[in-house]
């Protein structure tokens, strides 16, 4: 019989912390051995308490602030780390960055499978249609979301920009109010609205003279990103050190 995968959640009493953790814990393929928790925290172990051995895959949707700290853990004892944590500075992906030179990370902002083709078609949209069509892009969460513009959102607005051979941080517009006058060519407007208990929603809206293509996903359950996490955590274990991505695991 093959040995159930080991895995390590971290934020177990968090919103995704907790999915994660329920559906490994009714996975046969898996077996949960550590629940990590902020310092002060009760119901679960410290990072810096544990040796190493314990499991063989990080699985990471918490808050930026733990991220370099996880980095060096995860490089230090050869873990796979699936890091789903948003709103990283330059200085965190730095520290990713350097984690991937020693063990396999697997970065996405979005887990869900319905993104991952929605940023494609995006991508296409853009290729074909190029700068004769205006792009904007909205993104639509829960009132307890601490960053802005969503990470989907943005990689949204790269793939766009990428698709188009532009510089994104050149295009980009984070919302407008004031006078910000005539809309630019080329121009990739972001916007984020934030109500209630909406899960996630994405719309990258495409619109040239007469006509207009709008692209949307709407994540209704939190599992969606959960059931990706888990499902890349059985896929990155045994792979090389390096950085990986949604359009590896659905290659
Ligand atoms: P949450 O606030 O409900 O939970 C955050 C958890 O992280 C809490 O359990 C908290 O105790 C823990 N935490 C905070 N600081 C910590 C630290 N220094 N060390 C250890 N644990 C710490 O948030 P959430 O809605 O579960 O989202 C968590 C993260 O996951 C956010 O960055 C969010 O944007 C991201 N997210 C990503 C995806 C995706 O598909 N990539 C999907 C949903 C959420």
């Amino acid at each position: 019989m093959v040995e159930p995968l080991r895995i390590g959640v971290v934020g177990p009493y968090g919103r995704m912390g907790a999915a994660l953790c329920e559906l490994a814990e009714n996975a046969t393929d898996l077996r949960l051995v550590a629940r990590i928790v902020e310092p002060g925290q009760g119901g679960g172990v410290l990072l810096a308490d544990l040796k190493g051995l314990e499991f063989e895959v990080l699985v990471d949707f918490s808050h930026r602030e733990a991220v370099a700290g996880h980095a060096a853990f995860v490089a230090r004892h050869r873990i796979a780390w699936v890091l789903g944590t948003t709103g990283l500075t330059a200085d965190d992906e730095a520290a990713v960055a350097q984690a991937a030179r020693a063990t396999a990370v697997f970065q996405a902002s979005n887990f869900s499978i319905g993104v991952a083709l929605l940023t494609d078609l995006a991508a296409r949209a853009a290729r074909v249609l190029g700068e004769d069509a205006d792009v904007e892009i909205v993104e639509v969460h829960h009132s307890k979301k601490r960053d802005a513009p969503s990470g989907t959102a943005l990689t949204l607005a790269r793939a766009v920009a990428e698709a188009r051979g532009q510089d994104l941080d050149a295009v980009r517009r984070d919302g407008r109010s004031g006078l910000p006058g005539e809309r630019p060519r080329g121009e990739i407007g972001i916007h984020a609205v934030r109500l209630a208990d909406i899960v996630g929603e994405h719309e990258v809206m495409f619109a040239w003279p007469s006509e207009r293509i709008c692209l949307k996903h709407d994540a209704r359950d939190r599992k969606v990103f959960a059931h990706g996490g888990l499902r890349a955590a059985r896929w990155l274990v045994g792979k090389a050190p390096g950085r990986y991505g949604m359009a590896q695991l659905l290659a």
